[in-house]
């Protein structure tokens, strides 16, 4: 049988192993922090008409620049930070669509300007753990990864990350806020500290921005004094929209220029773009989720608390905790009880997404019963 290593294939990409969260089919899937409510039928109702109106004229490129989807990402992008304005953060002023890109999900975005910034002989840095996808998207473009740890509370304050930054002078820093997997945020304080000992393009991941609790701010408020900062965001997990692919980033000007001269041409399809400008017309309704979320996020904390793991703050839409003698077993006996969770290599750990209120109970039900059936589940027990 022919294998990958009887190709010519890079020397680089020798041994790697692809992203592989496994898919498989469960009752409650509560392993990739996506949205577990469905589209709301008003939202299900304007993309299919939005798609209908694209059918016809299938036989033309699309808008290279997706001018409507960049309006309309830079609507949502100042109502968002506006709303914490209101919590005492600085307002965001002078940001036009120019500053927004878009791309078949917020994974694409951070290949566009990995291809930009990295590139064979040159580095990029993330503190760790963190996204899986970080290192394996600057490995593909040839540059060299450089995970520096967090401390033993997955915490990063702004010395450690000031220093690892002066050391290694990467091209690329990443922060990930909050962070996956470990759910906390950063203060705004290490990002600027970051973009200060640094001369290289700073990406702060926001993806789970939406579930933050009160207190957090976007680092959107940035943009107009630091030209190498990048936000990303994506439509995967507050939208509801993970299959449609559609993630965007904030820069400024001229780093959308960059990204622009790697992207494929006609990179985002008529379908995807008409389907992304038609669910962002409909923007509360496809976040009236997200409350419920932190609702169930919050129970789940409570509850796994309460039967004895060590939780992690969470700002996001999952929680990590710890405490679990044997991950691989734990999740291997959830999976039994029809519910898959994530176990992303940290010892002692595993990670679990809110679902529905009926989702999470099955979750809490499960583990609850497989503690009472295995106190040895826990490490301390
Ligand atoms: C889920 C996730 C993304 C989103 O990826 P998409 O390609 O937009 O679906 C990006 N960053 C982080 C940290 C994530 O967890």
């Amino acid at each position: 049988m022919l294998s990958l290593s009887d190709l010519p294939i890079r020397d680089d990409l020798r041994g790697k192993e692809p992203y592989g969260a496994p898919q498989l089919d469960v009752d409650v899937a509560l392993n990739v922090n996506e949205n577990s409510h469905p589209v709301p039928p008003s939202v299900v109702d304007a993309v299919r008409r939005a798609i209908d109106a694209e059918l016809s004229g299938l036989n033309r490129y699309p808008d290279r620049e997706f001018t409507r989807l960049r309006e309309l990402l830079l609507t949502y992008v100042q109502e968002f930070a506006r709303r914490q304005s209101a919590d005492g953060a600085t307002p965001v002023g002078g940001l036009t669509a120019d500053w927004l890109w878009a791309a078949n999900g917020s994974n694409e975005v951070l290949s566009h300007i990995l291809q930009a910034f990295g590139g064979p002989g040159r580095t990029a840095l993330g503190f760790v753990p963190s996204y899986s996808m970080h290192p394996l998207i600057s490995e593909s473009t040839g540059a060299r990864w450089i995970a520096v740890d967090r401390g033993a509370d997955f915490g990063l304050d702004a010395d450690t990350a000031v220093a690892a930054v002066r050391e290694h002078q990467p091209d690329v820093v990443f922060l990930c806020t909050p962070n996956n997997p470990t759910g906390g945020r950063l203060r705004t304080e290490v990002i600027e500290a970051v973009l200060n000992a640094s001369t290289g393009i700073v990406i702060v991941d926001e993806a789970y921005a939406e579930f933050a609790r009160p207190g957090y701010t976007t680092a959107v408020h940035l943009l107009p004094q630091h030209p190498r900062l990048v936000i990303s965001r994506t439509m995967s997990k507050a939208f509801a929209f993970a299959g449609a692919r559609l993630g965007y980033a904030i820069a400024h000007p001229a780093l959308i220029d960059a990204l622009r001269l790697v992207r494929l041409p006609y990179h985002l399809s008529a379908l995807t773009q008409a389907a992304a400008c038609a669910a962002l017309e409909h923007t509360p309704a496809l976040l009236e989720n997200v409350e419920a979320l932190i609702t169930e996020r919050d129970r789940m904390v409570t509850a796994l608390d309460q039967r004895g793991f060590d939780v992690a703050e969470t700002d996001s839409n999952f929680v990590l905790f710890g405490g679990v003698a044997d991950p691989a077993l734990l999740w291997e006996r959830l999976l039994d009880a029809g519910v898959l969770i994530r176990d992303i290599g940290i010892p002692g750990h595993l990670r679990v997404n809110a679902g529905t209120p009926a989702e999470t109970s099955a979750f809490i039900d499960a583990i609850t019963a497989i503690v009472a059936a295995h106190p040895d589940t826990l490490e301390n027990s």
